[in-house]
């Protein structure tokens, strides 16, 4: 399976609440970064994870704490089917990043698991799976661009014909994303509790042009993650001053992510930015599909 990074064009952010989750009106974009995950038929049930030179050998917890353990755990509880089997994820999402790399394995875990044990689960089934285990995991099963609103996990694709070319900038040091919010709720006690709709980002990609989508992107978490690491807005001014169309924080960060004009500049801004003292610079394109199966034996 292949599974795919998203970033938030949109992410307008409200006031707690009851429940203690925001609730968000947001834009997501699958975009072509991905983790691969592998699964095969065995008696026990085991998972291993493979991490790029560039990352941390603890970033991503095993046995137990993985998102995938949940994943598998709560499709076989659904079914009532004991679970087996030996996944194996070889990552490349910044881990921790705002890219909703757990989220991407997890929508992966399901669509293959449902397949290795032929369960034959229904697709709102499966979305209300993914909707348990995390805001996002809707949104990967999906792909694409979406909208999602509620904390996220209600989503409904929206017409989007455009390519776009991104660079990603991952930062060393993974960001929590509950601090975030923390944060956020701290520099904006007043946050109104109907989050900024997403209109004119909405108008923006249905245009197909570069420079209006440039000015409707909008992330509320943005402050607060700069606030917390002012390398970002650092980071942000440089990409913007070396030619991206505009950069963002991508979701709760510290990836930042800077929208290019085409290919050809992405490529160029990459190397520019790598030159500039970022080890891991990426360019990727959006949109592109969820979480999907690449080959089957
Ligand atoms: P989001 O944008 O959805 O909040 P994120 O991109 O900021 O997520 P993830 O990479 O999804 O963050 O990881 C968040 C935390 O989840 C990590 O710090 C890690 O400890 C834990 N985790 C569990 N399983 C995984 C996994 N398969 N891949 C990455 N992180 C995982």
């Amino acid at each position: 399976m292949r599974a795919p990074a998203k970033i938030n064009l949109h992410l307008g952010v409200g006031a707690p609440r009851e429940d203690g989750y925001h609730p968000l009106v947001t834009v997501y974009q699958a975009v072509g970064l991905y983790d691969d995950l592998t699964a095969r038929q065995a008696a026990d049930w085991s998972l291993g994870v493979n991490l790029p030179d560039w990352m941390d050998d603890d970033a991503v917890p095993l046995a137990g704490d993985n998102i995938v353990d949940r994943a598998a755990d709560l499709l076989a509880a659904h079914h009532g089917v004991e679970r087996t089997g030996e996944v194996h994820i070889a990552k490349a999402i910044p881990v921790a990043g705002g890219m909703a790399g757990g989220s991407a394995d997890a929508a992966a875990a399901l669509v293959a698991l449902d397949r290795l044990w032929g369960l034959g689960t229904t697709d709102d089934d499966l979305l209300g799976l993914a909707a348990q285990l995390g805001s996002d995991v809707p949104f990967a099963l999906l792909g694409g661009t979406a909208l999602g609103v509620g904390r996220g996990e209600l989503v409904t694709p929206v017409d989007d014909r455009g390519t776009w070319w991104w660079v990603v900038v991952p930062s060393d040091t993974g960001l929590p994303t509950p601090e975030v919010y923390r944060h956020f709720d701290k520099m904006f006690s007043d946050a109104p509790s109907q989050p900024v709709p997403a209109d004119a980002l909405l108008e923006a990609i249905a245009t197909g042009d570069t420079w209006a989508l440039a000015d409707a992107l909008h992330n509320d978490l943005e402050a607060a993650a700069i606030d917390l690491r002012p390398e970002l807005g650092r980071l942000i001014e440089r990409g913007e001053e070396a030619g991206a169309l505009r950069g963002l924080v991508s979701g709760s960060g510290p990836t930042c992510v800077f929208l290019c004009g085409s290919a050809d500049h992405a490529r160029s801004l990459a190397a520019d930015l790598s030159g500039a003292g970022h080890p891991v610079v990426l360019a990727a394109n959006g949109p592109v599909a969820g979480a999907h199966l690449v080959s089957y034996a």
